[in-house]
């Protein structure tokens, strides 16, 4: 099968360069190894994207992918295994089948890694979060921790304090791995507290999160903090090794591209969570997609 652009990825960047580049009259098939609508599935609440309002990850998904076929784009439930990118045309193989392609898009996205401890799975979504930007406003005025000690830890907290009545940081080392100024702010700040050297044990509570099982590396001792939510700030895990050797990746293992989605491959561009940029939510996703489709558009006029 021959198509002008396929997307890898069929998340908030993936649906949303689906419908710029069909209406930029180009064919298009979006191929998505798991389910539509990407890690935004997995969130009960999304209060943040332009329009909509309060609304679930489940509706929005569905927005966006209803919208997405309703332009003609092939929506196919397969994931991709190897791609061909430096050539032209380009080839994607799948779990389904082979394509040849005029541009690519890519828009497979990131994990936000978790910390395995007793309780985190089960909470998720209930006082456990991996975003702060997206659901710190659900805790204001209440009492909440975080875990991490790079950049976004230290961000996290200063923006959870000015909403939270107090932030616990927990990091398990004596220093933050995130910025000097950062770590500076995040010191001197009233509401913040920070456990160095400590470890979440566990997530306890009833039907939401009410508290956390901490403990110190160095006494082992062990305290139960009571709080409404913990937000885990350890990193986030780009999976591009598919792409590796093809477009360049940061050392963070991102698609390098700046704001014109444009990767090092000629033909070849990349929308969302998956390439270096400042925030990961689902409206710079969004954004993306449409700045990639509309390049790859560009693109196929010149090729
Ligand atoms: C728990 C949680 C809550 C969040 N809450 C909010 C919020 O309230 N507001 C907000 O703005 N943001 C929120 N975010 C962040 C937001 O979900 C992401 O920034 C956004 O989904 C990124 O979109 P994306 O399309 O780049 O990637 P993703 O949503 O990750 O979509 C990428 C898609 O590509 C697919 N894929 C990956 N590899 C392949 C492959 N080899 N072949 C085929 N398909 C592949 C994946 O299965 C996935 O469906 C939240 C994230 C999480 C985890």
């Amino acid at each position: 099968m021959k198509y002008d652009v396929v997307i890898i990825g069929a998340g908030p960047a993936g649906l949303s360069a689906a419908v710029y580049a069909r209406r930029a009259g180009l064919s298009v098939a979006v191929l998505e190894q798991n389910i539509y609508g990407g890690q935004i599935v997995n969130t009960p609440e999304v209060e943040n994207y332009p329009g909509t309002g309060k609304t679930t990850g489940v509706e929005l998904a569905m927005a966006l992918y209803n919208q997405a076929a309703e332009t003609g784009a092939d929506i196919l439930l397969e994931g991709v295994t190897e791609v061909k990118l430096t050539q032209d045309p380009k080839v994607v193989i799948t779990t389904g089948g082979e394509y040849e392609a005029g541009a690519v898009i890519i828009a497979n996205g990131a994990k936000r890694r978790h910390l395995g401890c007793k309780g985190e799975e089960e909470f998720s979504g209930r006082g456990v979060s991996y975003c702060a930007t997206c659901d710190g406003a659900f805790f204001r005025g209440k009492e909440v921790s975080i875990v991490g000690g790079g950049n976004t830890a230290l961000e996290d907290a200063l923006f959870l304090a000015n909403n939270c009545s107090k932030v616990t940081l927990i990091h398990r080392r004596d220093q933050f791995r995130g910025s000097k100024i950062l770590a500076d702010a995040v010191v001197v700040k009233e509401n913040i507290e920070i456990l160095y050297d400590s470890t979440v044990e566990e997530v306890c509570g009833g039907s939401v999160v009410e508290s956390i099982r901490v403990r110190n590396k160095l006494s082992g001792e062990e305290k139960l903090l009571p709080v409404s939510a913990l937000f885990v700030a350890v990193g986030l895990s780009p999976e591009n090794s598919l792409f590796e050797g093809q477009v360049e990746l940061s050392e963070a293992g991102y698609i390098v591209a700046g704001e014109d989605c444009c990767t090092s491959c000629s033909g070849v561009f990349v929308a969302g969570d998956t390439r270096t940029k400042e925030l990961r939510q689902i409206v710079t996703a969004a954004a993306d997609g449409a700045v990639a489709a509309t390049a790859a558009a560009r693109w196929m006029d010149t090729h």
